[in-house]
């Protein structure tokens, strides 16, 4: 129902935070574990009463996404509670990259290197605290791999037992980042949209009774993770937004998200307001969102996923409609690359910059490659291209191996041709 007087301590336990309201009506709720608006099932959203935020307050902050606990629905004391503390990850400098693609200036926001090796880190660790205020004694979620991963590491940090849900045929070392803490780990036999759909079951039936799906009953709180990504980039920056920006697309919480931790900024007086362009990206083999996108509708059609970047391989995603909207409102657009091409610059990014990118990172680095050799992004603004997650947990995608193998001489070196 509608808001009532919300008790002191949770008003507390979310810091900056006051409420949930619906993204499609606007209709507000007391924090707590919802996700769907009772009047329309809109996706339902943190909402903030933000206090004076300043620059040099978040700079004298942790080296994590917990300086900016200010802007987070999380409690003023959250860096000392046990987490895994993610975040500020590095934006390289891209210049030899930049130069291959023919860009002025180009950064990759490089997450890989998060506790688990992907930009999951980031959500979990926003649902992990909205799990310990509701007193849920079970993390789970359903997941295209690294969410598993990152639930089930911050579930053993911070004490949660942990029951996560994946498609069967993931990559091995998603399946093994997933298990090795300890929780368990159910492989559904179907594709994503399938765990999805259990998971929504099991979230209305006694057995899920105790449960915080990060990804769905926590989503709210979840999705907030994703602002940290949006204020790293414009802190690194030196307090500026970017100009243009490639981001991959799963559900399109990520995108959705970023987008509305730089419209924050704005909105706080921490950064200037200046116009930037978001371009999304998925691989063709799951591309709902840049086929409405290519085609002008505004609802989104579903697919069944058939790609190797599986860490994106939702087929029916949740914020579709909102991605279409914020690459309309901010002149970006949403494309596709096929596998081959995700391979090709998954191999690009690592040997022009030495960042190995899972596959969701050939798809920005494909998408953005793209876009320059059509014409459709501005080769003289200042680019940022995100890497959400590591390759080594999807190696079996690159072909890459050693040179030679000799015998331990200089003869057989040298005779090996290699000089
Ligand atoms: C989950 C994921 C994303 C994006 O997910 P959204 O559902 O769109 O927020 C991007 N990259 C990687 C590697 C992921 O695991
Ligand atoms: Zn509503």
């Amino acid at each position: 129902m509608a808001i009532a007087a919300t008790e002191p301590s949770t008003v507390r336990a979310f810091g900056p935070a006051d409420a949930l309201s619906c993204r499609e009506c606007g209709e507000r709720y007391d924090l707590t574990p919802k996700f769907a608006c009772e009047f329309c099932f809109g996706p339902l959203e943190v909402a903030y009463d933000f206090g004076d935020v300043s620059r040099a307050e978040i700079e004298s902050g942790p080296a994590n996404i917990w300086r900016y606990r200010s802007l987070l629905p999380v409690p003023p004391n959250v860096a000392e509670l046990p987490n895994m503390n993610p975040g500020l990850t590095p934006l390289v400098k891209a210049d030899r990259l930049a130069a291959e693609l023919g860009l002025d200036s180009l950064y990759v926001k490089d997450d890989s290197g998060n506790p688990t090796h992907s930009f999951k880190d980031r959500v979990v660790a926003m649902a992990v605290e909205a799990a310990r205020t509701f007193g849920f004694t079970t993390l789970s979620c359903s997941s295209t791999g690294n969410l598993a991963g990152a639930v089930g590491a911050a579930a053993a940090r911070a004490g949660f037992d942990s029951c996560v849900f994946i498609p069967a045929g993931l990559e091995e070392a998603k399946v093994v980042m997933a298990a090795v803490y300890g929780g368990k780990v159910v492989a559904i036999d179907g594709n994503y949209d399938d765990v999805n759909r259990f998971c929504s079951e099991l979230i209305g039936d006694p057995a899920g009774e105790g449960w915080g799906f990060v990804n769905v009953n926590l989503r709210p709180y979840y999705g907030e993770g994703s602002k940290t990504l949006a204020y790293e980039i414009a802190e690194q920056l030196g307090w500026r937004l970017p100009e243009q920006i490639v981001i991959p697309i799963a559900s399109g919480s990520q995108l959705t998200k970023i987008d509305k931790g730089f419209q924050e900024l704005i909105k706080i007086g921490l950064v200037e307001n200046r116009p930037y362009r978001i371009f999304g990206a998925q691989a063709t083999g799951c591309s709902p969102v840049a086929r409405a996108w290519e085609a002008g509708h505004d609802v989104i059609q579903p697919v069944k996923p058939d790609t190797i970047a599986k860490s994106l391989a939702i087929g029916n995603p949740a914020d579709g409609p909102y991605v279409l909207d914020i690459a309309q409102r901010t002149g970006g657009s949403v494309e596709h690359v096929s596998d081959a091409e995700v391979v090709d610059s998954i191999n690009l990014l690592a040997r022009t910059e030495g960042v190995f990118a899972e596959t969701a990172g050939g798809v920005t680095t494909g998408v953005l490659r793209k876009l320059v050799r059509e014409g459709r992004i501005d080769p003289k603004a200042e680019t940022v291209v995100l890497n959400t997650g590591d390759g080594l947990k999807t190696l079996n995608a690159v072909e890459a191996g050693v040179t030679a193998t000799i015998k331990p001489s200089l003869s057989a070196f040298t005779d090996a041709g290699l000089l």
